[in-house]
């Protein structure tokens, strides 16, 4: 276990807690929120940015980077961190839920999944083992087992094949990630017993040893809290670093969300990260933070922005409306981020109808801003033992 995960603070009321995430590219502080960052690229932000806006782990997509550039050419120069210019922690998702979520392009089999690329057509295969191999060439600092994320509704049977599915295929991924480390460590302890005291003057360069990534398990079952169980009981007895709640805003009513949400993190380890994920909104995050989740991922704060939908202290705000034509106020009168401090929605507004690049840009900018900054106040609230009081007012809208 190469991850070490120690919990800070706990809110008395709620299940709130705060931790710090030791990884090989630095430590995270939890909660927190990932950007997605699909093909190596947060759209329309620079690395620049996401340092300034205090990002402290990206999410990148392995589906898209396996089809483009490609794995092997990402491995050979030295791993997506250097790839992409991103000195800083980085986690990457199985593939899985891209593969299945490609609308008749996929067919899932026991050894894994059939798909054609949305690119060129052409025809791929991923398996449990493939995507580790895949995210172990990109090299991130936490991987993803492949599972099977099935949409709600789904019949208790479906949901019951998607389970049990997920949990062989957990059990195949991480043989096959131990198979790998065993074989990567001898290869590392050769090469240092060969060169003698060189490996040490060689530990710096490209080639040198990397800590192995941590491998997160994926819990599935629904809404279902038996199978939900079932999962849990599967996957922390094979036994990961950390542990994920798929299957989650797939149609489901929110109060069945989040009392599944509450269910299943009750159940999971106490010491080990809970990562929900591909959720939510500004709410859904508060909400979950108080149920015990610790990391979060979702698209729609940057890709709502590049829809001119932008998230305030008072709610959504759609910039294209006409009535923002001679609004000289920022985006949110109570956020501090520099678009705020600069920019009003009437120029906001026009560089939208424009079909300016800066509109997304802008946008998509303060929406990072709101979530990363809404998190951060969470976690600080929980260290200040007042995460209950803060988090009740604003749910009350106060
Ligand atoms: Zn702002």
């Amino acid at each position: 276990m190469g991850l070490n995960f120690e919990i800070v603070a706990r809110d008395r009321a709620t299940r709130a807690r705060a931790g710090r995430l030791h990884t090989p590219h630095g430590v995270v502080e939890t909660p927190t929120f990932m950007p997605v960052g699909t093909a190596g690229t947060v759209k329309g932000m620079t690395q620049e940015h996401l340092e300034q806006l205090g990002v402290q782990m990206l999410l990148a997509n392995t589906y898209h980077l396996y089809l483009r550039p490609g794995h092997e050419i990402i491995r050979e120069l030295g791993g997506l961190h250097r790839f992409m210019a991103w000195p800083h922690p980085i986690l990457t998702d199985s593939g899985g839920f891209q593969v299945m979520s490609l609308k008749g392009l996929g067919r899932v089999t026991e050894d894994g999944v059939y798909f054609r690329s949305h690119l060129d057509g052409s025809l791929h295969f991923f398996s449990p083992e493939k995507a580790v191999e895949v995210q172990l060439a990109l090299g991130a600092d936490i991987i993803m087992t492949f599972d099977e994320c099935v949409e709600y509704p789904a019949s208790h049977e479906t949901l019951l094949r998607a389970t049990k599915l997920t949990g062989r295929w957990a059990r195949r991924a991480k043989e096959f990630y131990e198979t790998r480390n065993a074989k990567l460590e001898m290869q590392n302890s050769k090469r240092i017993s060969d060169d003698g005291f060189r490996a040490s003057a060689l530990a710096s360069g490209p080639q040198s040893p990397v800590p192995s990534p941590a491998l997160f398990g994926i819990v599935q079952g629904g809404t279902d809290q038996a199978l939900r169980r079932q999962s849990v009981e599967e996957i922390v007895g094979i036994g990961f670093e950390g542990y994920a709640l798929g299957g989650f805003s797939v149609g489901e009513p929110k109060t069945e969300m989040y009392e599944t949400v509450a269910y299943t993190a009750d159940q999971l380890p106490e010491d080990r990260p809970r990562y929900l994920m591909g959720v939510g909104t500004p709410e859904d995050l508060g909400e979950c933070v108080a149920r015990g989740v610790d990391l979060f991922d979702c698209v729609m704060p940057t890709r709502n922005a590049r829809n001119a939908c932008v998230f305030t202290s008072q709610g959504k705000l759609i910039v294209k409306n006409a009535r923002y034509a001679t609004d000289e106020k920022p985006l949110d009168p109570q956020c501090e981020c520099f678009v705020c401090r600069r920019y009003t929605r009437s120029y906001l507004r026009h560089l939208f109808l424009a079909g300016e690049i800066l509109a997304g840009i802008l946008a998509t900018y303060h929406n990072l801003y709101f979530y990363l900054d809404s998190v951060r106040r969470m976690r600080q609230a929980i260290v200040f033992g007042n995460f209950e009081r803060n988090y009740s007012r604003v749910r009350a809208g106060l």
